[in-house]
């Protein structure tokens, strides 16, 4: 398949929907850059932990995005499709995952200021080329203008699962009941929050993953690409 130039794949979902693995495949499959913007809240929530900062100091946040930058930049060949560091600390899944960074991470990403940082380097980095984006907000407020927009979801049984895998693989310790707690509780924060909440876009191609696989979440969003050109 021949990629347009300004190709931009919105790829958002509540947690565990299975957004990172889809849209790191995908981006594999098209051989285009791949950013899964939460790795980069992730990482705010890392430093904020580093340096004793509470999650609610909006103010805190932001001078620790200036004093420590949180620089990604492409590498397909990465174990997450791309490498994250927050000043010269370069982070991996284990720390970017961790109960703790997970416990904060929707609180941080509530302070408008901090998403408006964040969204000015999530834009920059699509101006690098044909890019697939994963999120909440990719379709609605980073790339408005993406030409293929998917809203993945799943049900709460099936994320849980997906979860508990991906946090075994990386070695976090996993407890099923508080992992479900934990998702639906960023669900309700990050559904509720008043700046940019995690809402499909009105033109987003909603795909339900509770009950087939990634390859064929794969093929369908393949087919949505192919129709979209
Ligand atoms: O996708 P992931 O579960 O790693 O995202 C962690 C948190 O970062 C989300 O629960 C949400 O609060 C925040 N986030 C966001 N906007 C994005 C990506 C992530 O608010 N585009």
């Amino acid at each position: 398949m021949s990629i347009p130039a300004h190709l931009q794949i919105a790829i958002d979902g509540p947690a565990a929907s299975g957004k990172t693995t889809v849209a790191h495949r995908l981006a594999s499959q098209l051989r285009i850059l791949y950013l899964d913007t939460g790795a980069m809240y992730r990482a705010l929530a890392y430093l904020a932990l580093q340096t004793r900062n509470e999650a609610d100091n909006e103010g805190a946040l932001l001078r620790l995005l200036e004093q420590h930058e949180i620089r990604v930049s492409s590498d397909a060949t990465a174990p997450l499709g791309f490498r994250i560091f927050a000043g010269d600390r370069e982070l991996d899944e284990a720390v970017l995952q961790s109960n703790e960074v997970t416990a904060v991470v929707s609180t941080i990403a509530a302070h408008p200021k901090v998403r408006e940082a964040m969204v000015h380097a999530q834009r920059r980095i699509a101006q690098e080329g044909p890019v697939v984006m994963a999120g909440r907000d990719i379709g609605t407020v980073v790339l408005p203008l993406a030409q293929v927009k998917i809203f993945l979801t799943a049900s709460v049984g099936a994320r849980v699962e997906r979860r508990r895998v991906q946090l075994e693989a990386a070695g976090v310790d996993v407890n099923e009941h508080r992992l479900a707690e934990e998702i639906e509780e960023r669900d309700r924060l990050d559904r509720s929050r008043a700046v940019s909440p995690l809402v499909p876009a009105p033109d987003a191609h909603i795909v339900d993953s509770s009950s087939i696989g990634v390859e064929r979440v794969l093929e369908e969003i393949a087919a949505i690409v192919e129709r979209s050109r």
